[in-house]
């Protein structure tokens, strides 16, 4: 069974204290994709190919320029380059063309061509998020048969801090997908009574870090409010700072 393969990264994230062990989990995902990327991988036909091909997306290209590779970005950027710009002068006769509008497109969208058909994939297209995504469904998956097959792991996840906004909704969703009956009221009451309660514990949290700039409470202590913000921000923008691990 393919979930089998994955228990030991799930099991990790939900060992970790966090604000949210799915975003833990994504997070490991994506440092080991960014990793990949300015890796020796980029030398690769093939990778170069898709890379060529997908681009990244704006989140992850500012995550690139911010590692040490420069040379490394370069070189794939550079070959980024002449794949869009040889398919734009492919394309370029179609700009100047009456816009068609799409035959399911959403009423509010914009009729387009097929140039703004592709820029508007290769926007939409990134190498990182693809590598990310395919994983990050297992995962998800084996979450769920974990849930259904072991009871420590059941016990691990209730006594976890609960999850962040996004995730919480995502495992909601796919419950009824992957559980039943009992199992299944549990996972969605448990998950999001753990949400609630956490959440109104971050929000505690960030009441007394305010409360803190009071002149009155210098002499208090911080309790665990020194790192409200970070661990707000993981809970409703799903985003892991690195001290935050
Ligand atoms: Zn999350
Ligand atoms: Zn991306």
């Amino acid at each position: 069974m393919e979930e089998k393969l994955y228990t030991i990264p799930v099991n990790d994230a939900f060992d970790q204290k966090c604000e949210c062990p799915v975003c833990m989990m994504r997070k490991k995902l994506e440092d080991d994709a960014i990793a990949y990327t300015l890796g020796p991988s980029y030398m690769e036909d093939d990778v170069r190919m898709e890379t060529d091909k997908l681009g990244f997306c704006s989140r992850h290209l500012d995550v690139l320029y911010h590692q040490s590779n420069q040379l490394g970005l370069a070189i794939i950027l550079s070959t980024h380059f002449a794949k869009i710009n040889a398919n734009v002068e492919k394309l370029s006769g179609a700009a100047t063309q009456p816009v068609r509008a799409k035959l399911f497109a959403k009423k509010d969208s914009l009729p387009g061509n097929p140039l703004t058909d592709y820029l508007d994939k290769l926007n939409g297209s990134c190498f990182i998020c693809n590598r990310v995504d395919g994983t990050f469904g297992r995962y998800i998956n084996t979450i769920f048969y974990l849930y259904r097959t072991e009871e420590d792991f059941r016990k691990k996840f209730a006594a976890s801090n609960g999850f962040c906004t996004a995730h919480l909704s995502l495992l909601l969703r796919e419950a009824g997908s992957h559980l039943h009956g009992e199992t299944l009221t549990s996972f969605c009451k448990t998950g999001t009574s753990l949400y609630l309660e956490n959440m109104k514990r971050v929000q505690g949290d960030l009441e007394w870090f305010v409360d803190k700039f009071d002149y009155r409470n210098t002499n208090e202590p911080w309790k665990n409010s020194k790192d409200a913000i970070p661990r707000a921000i993981t809970k409703v923008g799903s985003i892991v700072y690195e001290d935050d691990k």
